[in-house]
């Protein structure tokens, strides 16, 4: 990827999201509405595997995000806000949501949810926070809920 090596420089060589220093790779967060650097974070594989499954996410692993949630980088600051939000049971997860500050742009990217998926990378209905559908043929890493197939 050609601008991996931006993605190392912007992180300094460690995990956007829990500051990890080996198994570091590209991972676009889904439904960016830029493309490129903008687009991605650079995470460790730790990180990467529990993106996967956002309803089983280790809660220990993700107190780095009481730091990694103040990156001024947009992609970051949107995965932090979409693990948190599936954390947010657990009440420290809940209070630094509460103190996660996206601008309006971040905020509908950050809000966008799948409630469809046929397989991974296949056609899905995502519905924003005002109820508009949008459809896209995408793969949808850290969307939140996966209720059901399309049958195709
Ligand atoms: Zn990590």
């Amino acid at each position: 990827m050609a601008f991996e090596q931006e993605l190392e420089k912007r992180s300094g060589s460690k995990c956007e999201i829990c500051s990890a220093q080996e198994g570091l790779s590209v991972s676009e967060v889904p439904h960016a509405p830029k493309t490129g650097p903008d687009a991605c974070i650079y995470v460790c594989s730790k990180c990467l595997g529990q993106f996967e499954d956002l309803q089983n996410l280790d809660l220990k692993h993700f107190y780095c995000l009481q730091d990694s949630m103040w990156s001024e980088h947009a992609p970051v600051q949107v995965m932090a806000y979409r693990l948190l939000h599936s954390l947010r049971s657990d009440a420290f997860a809940q209070g630094l949501l509460d103190q996660l500050y996206l601008d309006e742009d971040s905020l509908k990217w950050a809000d966008l949810r799948l409630v469809k998926v046929g397989t991974k990378i296949g056609k899905v209905k995502i519905i924003n926070n005002n109820n508009n559908e949008l459809t896209e043929n995408l793969l949808f890493v850290g969307a939140e809920s996966v209720e059901q197939e399309i049958a195709s």
